[in-house]
C-alpha cells in the first residue's frame, strides 16, 4: 500500500543518465518503489503519461529567507517546480544577531532582502527556522549563513579592516549558526558591508569553518566594473587557502568592456578544479539584474549603519563628490541610467516612479540622474531594488552551457495575491527554471539536453549541498518531485508584467505530499527548514 502511486511517467532521474519509462510508489514522504505498480495499490494516484518525472528542482541561489514568512506558500517558486530554496545568500541571512539586537540587523540588512514588515523576534538560526516552520511553508528551505549578519552583529560595518576582537566574535556567531545546520557562509563583496572586507578576513572566517563536514563557501563576487578576472581568482584563493569547496554566485558579465570574455573567465574555473578545487558557479537566464541601487553609489559613501550613510549623502561637500563620482561612472563604467528601473518602493509618495527607470525619473524632476538615485535613496532610507538591464544574451548561453553551471533564481518565492503584489519584481522570481526548460533545451536555441539541464537543477546543486537524499530520483530518497510537460513548458513572466505563473508545470511533490495538483496549488504547507548534514 503506497500514498502516492505515479503512473507511467518518463522518468529523468537528476544524475545526467537517460531516461526511462516506470512508475514510482511514494510512502510517507519517500521513493519506496521504482518500476510496474500497476496493480499496486495506493491511496493516491497521479497520471503522468507523456510527462517528465525529476527530481523536485534545487534553487541553489534564493533570497526566500524572509519572504516564505509572508507568502508560505511560496507560489513563484512551486509553480516553477522548485522544491528546496537555499537562502542566506549574497551575505545576507537573517541571523544570528549575536549581542545585537534582532532590530538592528533588520533595519540594516531588510531592504536588501525585500522587505517583509515582520517583527523580528528571533536571535539565531534555530529560532527563525522555528518562525517559519510553526508559521507553515510549503516548500523546503536549506539556509546558509551571510557574513553581513555577522558584521552587524559585531559593529564591523566600517569602511576599514575588522578588528582582532570583531573578527574573534564573527568567528565565534559563525561556528555556533554552522553547528546549528547552516549549510555555508556566504559573502556579498559588491555589496556593504560586506564589500569592506579583505581577502584575508574572508580566509580566516572560513579556514575557521573548514573542518566541518558537508561545508561550502558561497560568494557573491567582488563584481565591480574591471574587476571580471579578479574577482574569480580571489574566490578561488579563498577557496585554495581555506581549503573549502566554492560556490561562485550569479555569474555574469556587467561591464560591456567585457562582453564575450565568457571563456577567458571560464579557463580560470576549469584550472582551479582541475587543481582539485571543488569549484561551481551559478546563473539565471536573463539579461539583466536585480540589484540595489546603492551599487550605483559608491562604497566609501555606504560605510556604517543606515543613519551614518543618509548623514554622509546630506553632508553637501559629501554630496557633490558621491555625485561627480556617479556621474563619471564607478571603475569608470559609465551608467545609462535608461536601463536601471525601480522595481520596489517602501515610501507610498513614491508609487509613481516604481517601474520607471532613474532617466525618466530625473527628466520628471527636472534634476541629474545622479541627484535622483540619492534623491530617492533618501525617500526610502536606504535600500531601493532596481532591475538593471546590463547582459548580453550570448554571454548568458555560453555560462549555461558549460560542465561547472547550475541553475540559481537569485528571486524569492513569492505570490501575485501576496505581500510583494505591488511590487515589480525581476522575472527570475516565476520563471528562470521553466525558461531554461522551454527555451534553452529544444528548438534552434537549444544549448543543452533535457538531461543535462534537469541536473543543473537538481542531482549537481544535491551535491554541492552534500544533500544525501535529495536532488537525484532513487529508492528511500525523500520524495521532491516534479511532474511537467516538456512540449508546452515555459516561464510567462515578464519584466513589465513578472507576476506570472509559468506554464507546464502539473505536479510537484515537497516530502511526499502534493503542492502543485493538476496546476493548482493546494495549499498543503510540507516544507521544513534543512540542516546541514541531515538532509
Ligand atoms: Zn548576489
Amino acid at each position: 500500500m503506497f500514498d502516492t502511486i505515479i503512473l507511467n511517467g518518463i522518468i529523468i532521474d537528476g544524475t545526467k543518465k537517460s531516461r526511462y519509462h516506470s512508475d514510482i510508489g511514494i510512502y510517507n514522504g519517500n521513493i519506496k518503489a521504482i518500476g510496474n505498480l500497476n496493480n499496486s495499490e495506493a491511496k493516491n494516484f497521479i497520471n503522468a503519461e507523456n510527462l517528465i518525472v525529476s527530481p523536485g528542482f534545487i534553487d541553489i541561489h534564493s533570497h526566500s529567507d524572509l519572504s516564505l514568512l509572508v507568502d508560505p506558500g511560496g507560489e513563484s517558486k512551486v509553480h516553477q517546480g522548485v522544491t528546496t530554496e537555499v537562502t542566506g545568500n549574497c551575505s545576507l541571512s537573517p541571523f544570528p544577531t549575536g549581542k545585537a539586537s534582532p532590530e538592528i540587523l533588520q533595519k540594516s540588512i531588510v531592504g536588501q532582502i525585500l522587505d517583509s514588515d515582520i517583527n523580528w523576534k528571533w536571535k539565531t538560526l534555530d529560532d527563525w527556522a522555528q518562525n517559519l516552520e510553526s508559521n507553515g511553508l510549503s516548500i523546503n528551505i536549506a539556509p546558509q549563513v551571510g557574513q553581513a549578519a555577522l558584521q552587524i552583529a559585531t559593529g564591523a560595518t566600517k569602511n576599514q579592516p575588522a578588528t582582532k576582537k570583531q573578527i574573534e566574535e564573527m568567528k565565534f556567531l559563525l561556528i555556533e549558526t554552522i553547528e546549528q545546520g547552516a549549510f555555508s557562509l556566504s559573502t556579498g563583496l559588491s555589496l556593504a558591508p560586506s564589500i569592506y572586507s579583505s581577502t584575508n578576513e574572508i580566509i580566516e572566517l572560513c579556514k575557521s569553518i573548514s573542518q566541518f563536514p558537508d561545508i561550502f563557501y558561497a560568494t557573491h563576487a567582488r563584481e565591480a566594473p574591471g574587476n571580471q578576472f579578479k574577482m574569480i581568482e580571489e574566490a578561488i584563493q579563498i577557496g585554495q587557502q581555506a581549503n573549502i569547496p566554492v560556490q561562485f554566485s550569479h555569474i555574469a558579465i556587467i561591464d560591456h568592456r567585457f562582453y564575450g570574455s565568457g571563456p577567458k573567465m571560464i579557463r580560470l574555473f576549469e584550472k582551479a578544479f582541475s587543481g582539485g578545487l571543488d569549484i561551481s558557479y551559478d546563473i539565471y537566464p536573463y539579461t539583466a539584474a536585480g540589484a540595489g541601487l546603492n551599487q550605483a553609489v559608491p562604497t566609501w559613501a555606504q560605510s556604517g549603519t543606515i543613519n551614518e550613510y543618509l548623514k554622509r549623502i546630506k553632508n553637501s561637500k559629501n554630496r557633490e563628490k558621491i555625485k561627480s563620482e556617479i556621474t563619471n561612472g564607478i571603475g569608470g563604467l559609465k551608467q545609462k541610467w535608461s536601463n536601471w528601473i525601480i522595481s520596489d518602493i517602501k515610501n507610498t509618495n513614491n508609487k509613481n516612479i516604481l517601474g520607471l527607470s532613474i532617466e525618466e525619473i530625473s527628466h520628471q524632476r527636472n534634476i541629474s540622474p545622479a541627484e535622483t538615485i540619492l534623491q530617492i535613496i533618501e525617500e526610502e532610507r536606504g535600500a531601493v531594488p532596481t532591475t538593471v538591464h546590463n547582459r548580453l544574451e550570448s554571454d548568458v548561453k555560453y555560462f549555461l552551457s558549460h560542465e561547472l553551471a547550475m541553475i540559481g533564481s537569485d528571486g524569492n518565492a513569492i505570490s501575485p495575491n501576496g505581500f510583494y503584489k505591488n511590487s515589480i519584481p525581476h522575472p527570475r522570481f516565476y520563471g528562470t527554471f521553466p525558461r531554461i526548460l522551454g527555451r534553452y533545451t529544444k528548438g534552434n536555441k537549444k544549448i543543452l539536453s533535457l538531461e543535462n539541464a534537469i541536473y543543473k537543477m537538481s542531482g549537481f546543486p544535491a551535491k554541492r549541498l552534500k544533500m544525501k537524499k535529495r536532488g537525484t530520483i532513487k529508492i528511500n530518497n525523500i520524495a521532491d518531485l516534479v511532474i511537467f510537460n516538456p512540449e508546452t513548458i515555459i516561464d510567462q513572466a515578464t519584466f513589465e508584467n513578472p507576476h506570472q505563473y509559468s506554464i507546464g508545470i502539473h505536479h510537484v511533490l515537497v516530502n511526499g505530499i502534493s503542492v502543485i495538483k493538476n496546476g493548482k496549488h493546494t495549499n498543503a504547507i510540507p516544507g521544513k527548514v534543512l540542516r546541514r548534514g541531515k538532509t
